[in-house]
């Protein structure tokens, strides 16, 4: 049975005029308590209350002095993204929209019986404009900041479902997080300091649509979350009209990049694969997808993802016994494929899906229905290619021409 729950306003909500502690760096707290006179050992206290003790106040900071604490509880704040609204499914999913200033974002807990997994947002809508995603009929609002993408690991780290489990996180709900590369690295690197919140660096995943100058520039980071390309197609024809930075980066040149990425010892990139009836999902796109991970000898694992119905978009998930055919194929291969189970269907807990319900994109879908072709459309500043730190965005035109007049990728297959 679903509940709707209505959240609490998490304590310590921004406050105008104040400075966030929530995504600060532990040398930016060293520089900012050395200019009020304070020791440096005073920092590492203020971190670990901020990440790894999470105090929701500066009040309960008793290794702090009376005297700091006041001060800086008039120049700072502990406030983490506004809950707008949670969700509960009845396979214990949660999913939190949260309000922030022009614009909202999400994320999905996942609890499983030996871990759980948080799904968070790298960006406020997405400049990508995937046609199987609901985000991207959001367009691009703008970049969340370090802050706010840890906040939303903190704000799921004090739901009760955690308790002792491990954590993952994957970068993979709003947002392509290699467009916001500066500010997500910045917030991976908060993420796994053992000091502060301490998430083994194993368990961070970025998941990318190919933005291939982002993974060859991650390839080169001392540490790195892992990688999983959202590939979701074996040939650019149909990649192009369902994804379309693959007219930018096609499918030999992201699988080139994923497989020039240094890999641990047992690291291998994840393959995600949405399955789209009459797109995606025959057993010749199962031998082509093998052998594209051959020919480009990448060390890779599939993860098979039924597509996940709801918010107005016009795809269905293949059924069952096809979804098992193609992960059969794969694994006999000796191809590793793990096929994910929807979760939160009541709640419409696919990407984007709370948000476009509250009916923030029915125009761009009514358009798209009308035979729009969204890869063409103007799109904001900010979107893929652009200085994720300024926000001065720039489109890349594509290489190759776009496709004729959009038709729908599963018209093209059936030879309509
Ligand atoms: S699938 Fe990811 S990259 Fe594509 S539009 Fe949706 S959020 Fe953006």
């Amino acid at each position: 049975m679903t509940r709707n729950i209505e959240e609490p306003v998490p304590a310590g909500v921004p406050a105008t005029g104040r400075a966030p502690l929530v995504g600060m760096s532990l040398e930016a707290m060293r520089g900012m308590l050395a200019a009020l006179g304070e020791p440096s050992y005073r920092a590492k206290q203020l971190y670990q209350w901020v990440y790894a003790r999470r105090s929701p106040d500066f009040e309960g900071m008793t290794s702090l002095s009376h005297g700091l604490r006041e001060r800086l509880a008039t120049t700072h704040h502990l406030g983490r993204p506004e809950v707008g609204r949670a969700q509960s499914s009845a396979d214990g999913t949660r999913k939190y929209l949260y309000k922030l200033p022009g614009g909202k974002a999400e994320s999905v807990l996942m609890p499983e019986p030996r871990r759980v997994t948080f799904c968070i947002s790298s960006q406020a809508g997405c400049a990508l404009d995937c046609r199987f995603c609901l985000t991207a009929l959001m367009g691009f609002g703008r970049h969340l900041t370090p802050g706010e993408i840890v906040g939303q690991v903190l704000t799921m780290l004090d739901d009760p479902a955690v308790g002792e489990l491990p954590v993952n996180v994957v970068f993979m709900g709003m947002g392509e997080p290699l467009h916001n590369y500066d500010n997500v690295l910045e917030a991976y690197r908060l993420l796994i300091d053992q000091m502060g919140i301490g998430i083994p660096p194993r368990r961070v995943t970025l998941s990318t649509a190919g933005m291939v100058p982002g993974i060859l520039r991650l390839a080169k980071e001392a540490s790195r979350p892992r990688l999983a390309i959202s590939l979701n197609a074996t040939t650019d024809e149909i990649r192009d009209q369902i994804m379309p930075i693959n007219r930018k980066h096609p499918i030999a040149e992201l699988l080139g990049a994923a497989a020039a990425m240094p890999l641990g010892p047992r690291e291998r990139v994840t393959l995600e694969y949405v399955m789209l009836e009459g797109v995606n999902a025959e057993l010749v796109d199962a031998r082509r997808l093998l052998g594209l991970v051959r020919k480009h000898d990448l060390r890779a694992k599939v993860n098979l993802i039924p597509f996940n119905p709801g918010g107005g978009l016009d795809y269905k998930a293949p059924p069952k016994e096809k979804i098992m055919a193609f992960h059969d194929l794969l694994q006999t291969a000796g191809l590793s494929c793990y096929t994910r189970k929807n979760r939160g269907r009541d709640i419409s807990a696919a990407c984007g899906q709370l948000a476009v319900l509250d009916g923030a994109a029915s125009a761009k879908l009514d358009a798209r229905r009308r035979g729009a072709r969204p890869a063409d459309a103007p799109t904001k500043p900010g979107g893929p290619g652009g200085d994720s730190r300024s926000g001065r965005g720039r489109v890349a035109k594509s290489k190759r021409p776009a496709p004729g007049r959009a038709r729908r990728a599963g018209d093209r297959r059936r030879g309509k």
